[in-house]
C-alpha cells in the first residue's frame, strides 16, 4: 500500500508555493509598516503552557491537543496556536524590561486534532501578530486596521470585522453567574463536556461545536450587556477609532473565542463565500495571560490568520496576480565539450541574476527543446563543438522559435536587453 499523508494535512507544491511566498511576502511587508518585528520559536512546548495559557476548559486543550511523552518522560504538546509560546517566550527573555509596547509578528505551523471539513486542517498555517504593553484601546484598533489593511491590499473586499467585548474579570463574575444559571435551565440537554464545564467555565459552553448546544446557547445571556464601565469606554473608545480608520465593522454580540485567555475585546474578520461567512481571522486583548503563566503583569493584545483559508478565497476569487516563478533560460548542449561549456555558461547567466538551468539527461536536441518549451523558458542557448570553436552560441527565442548567433562573451548583457 502506497503511504499517503497523514489525515488533515497538505502537501504544498511547486504550482502553488509561489503563492504562499506571494501572501507571506505581502504580511511581512504590512508588518514592517506597522513596525512590527518577526519572532520565530519552537514548534512544540511543554504541555503546561497550554494548560495554563489556553485553559485546561477549552475545546483545544480537551479534545484537540497532539500531546506525547518525549524519551525523557516529559509531557510535550505541538502548539495549537501561537500567543501562549509568545508569551513565553516574552516572559523567558526579560521583554518586559524592554521598551513598551513590544510589536512582534510571526508566521508558524499549528496543530490541532480536529475534524477535517469546512477548510479545517490538523496542521495549518498562522500569521500572527502580539503586542504586549499597551492598555489602550488604541492598539486594539491599530491591530484591527493592521489585518483589516493586510486583507485590503490582497484584494479582498469583502472582508468584514465582527467585534465584541468579553468584559474583564471584574464584570466576568456576574455574567459567569448569570450564564451558569441560564445553563442550569438546560442541564440535561447540554453534552458530557459541558456539563463539565458549568461548573468550572461556563464560558466554554458558548464555543462547542455539538449542535444542541450551539442551540442552547443562541439565546444565553451576552457578555456584552455585562460590561463594567471601564469595559463599556474601552469598546465605544475602540469603535470611535475604527470609524477614524475606515475600517468596516460590526459589533457581533456572540463572538466569545474559543481560548480562555481573552479579556474585553474580541474579533473575528471574515469573508463571505457562497453565502456562507468564513474566518480568516481571529483575536483579542488577553491582559491577563501573561500573568497566568508566571510573568509579571502586562496587558496584550493579538490576531491570527489561518494561511489556507486565505490561499483558498484568493484562489477562489481569481486575486492571485503572479505567476509560478520559471528558469529564464535554458542552456542546451550538444556532446561532451559542450556541456563542459554549458556549465561555464550556466554560472556566468547566474552571476549575473539570470535564472538559467542546463541540460541535465544528454537528450536529443529536440527533446530539449520540447522541455525547455514544457518548463516554460524565455531563452534557449544551443551550443555544439562548432559554436565553441567560434566562441559563439545559438540564442532562441522559445516564444517566436526565431534563432540568432551571439557572441559568449555578450550573451549575458544581450539576453538582459531582451527580458
Ligand atoms: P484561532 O487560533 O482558533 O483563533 O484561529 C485563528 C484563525 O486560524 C481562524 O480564523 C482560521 O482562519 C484559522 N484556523 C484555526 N483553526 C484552523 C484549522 N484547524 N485549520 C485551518 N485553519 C484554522
Amino acid at each position: 500500500m502506497k503511504i499517503q499523508a497523514p489525515k488533515g494535512t497538505k502537501d504544498v507544491l511547486p504550482e502553488e508555493s509561489y503563492i504562499w511566498q506571494y501572501v507571506e511576502s505581502k504580511f511581512r511587508q504590512i508588518c514592517k509598516l506597522y513596525g512590527y518585528q518577526e519572532v520565530r520559536f519552537p514548534t512544540f512546548e511543554y504541555t503546561e503552557l497550554f494548560q495554563r495559557g489556553v485553559g485546561e476548559t477549552t475545546d483545544i486543550v480537551q479534545k484537540e491537543m497532539y500531546t506525547f511523552l518525549d524519551k525523557g518522560g516529559r509531557s510535550i504538546t505541538l502548539r495549537p496556536e501561537g500567543t501562549a509560546s509568545v508569551a513565553r517566550l516574552f516572559i523567558e527573555h526579560g521583554f518586559a524590561s524592554r521598551p513598551m509596547p513590544q510589536r512582534l509578528y510571526y508566521i508558524i505551523s499549528a496543530f490541532r486534532y480536529e475534524n477535517t471539513q469546512g477548510g479545517r486542517y490538523r496542521e495549518f498555517h498562522q500569521f500572527g501578530i502580539e503586542n504586549f504593553g499597551s492598555k489602550s484601546p488604541v492598539t486594539d484598533a491599530e491591530i484591527i486596521s493592521l489585518s483589516y489593511n493586510f486583507f485590503v491590499s490582497l484584494g479582498l473586499d469583502n472582508i468584514v470585522v465582527n467585534i465584541n467585548s468579553i468584559g474583564c474579570p471584574v464584570c466576568r463574575k456576574d455574567y459567569v453567574k448569570n450564564l451558569k444559571e441560564y445553563f442550569l435551565g438546560y442541564y440535561d440537554k447540554l453534552c458530557p463536556t459541558c456539563k463539565q464545564r458549568l461548573d468550572k467555565n461556563p464560558m466554554r459552553i458558548l464555543d462547542c461545536k455539538e449542535d444542541n448546544c450551539k442551540l442552547i446557547a443562541q439565546d444565553a445571556p451576552k457578555p456584552i450587556e455585562y460590561l463594567c464601565d471601564e469595559c463599556k469606554t474601552h469598546f465605544e473608545a475602540l469603535k470611535g477609532y475604527l470609524d477614524a480608520a475606515g475600517v468596516c465593522y460590526r459589533v457581533d454580540p456572540y463572538i466569545v473565542r474559543g481560548l480562555d485567555y481573552y479579556t474585553k475585546t474580541v474579533f473575528e474578520i471574515v469573508d463571505v463565500v457562497l453565502d456562507k461567512e468564513l474566518a480568516i481571522c481571529g483575536g483579542g486583548r488577553y491582559d491577563n495571560l501573561i500573568e497566568q503563566i508566571g510573568g509579571s503583569s502586562t496587558p496584550g493584545i493579538g490576531f491570527a490568520i489561518g494561511v489556507e483559508r486565505l490561499i483558498m478565497l484568493l484562489s477562489q476569487k481569481g486575486l492571485i496576480p503572479q505567476k509560478p516563478q520559471v528558469p529564464q533560460v535554458f542552456v542546451a548542449t550538444l556532446g561532451d565539450l559542450a556541456t563542459k561549456k554549458a556549465f561555464e555558461i550556466a554560472s556566468t547567466l547566474r552571476f549575473e541574476g539570470i535564472s538559467t538551468v542546463i541540460e541535465e539527461l544528454s537528450r536529443s536536441l529536440k527533446s530539449q527543446m520540447k522541455y525547455a518549451d514544457k518548463l516554460g523558458c524565455d531563452f534557449s542557448v544551443i551550443i555544439g563543438d562548432d559554436e565553441i570553436e567560434k566562441g559563439v552560441c545559438k540564442l532562441r527565442n522559445m516564444k517566436t522559435s526565431s534563432e540568432e548567433v551571439v557572441r559568449i562573451e555578450s550573451l549575458a548583457q544581450y539576453i538582459k536587453s531582451k527580458i
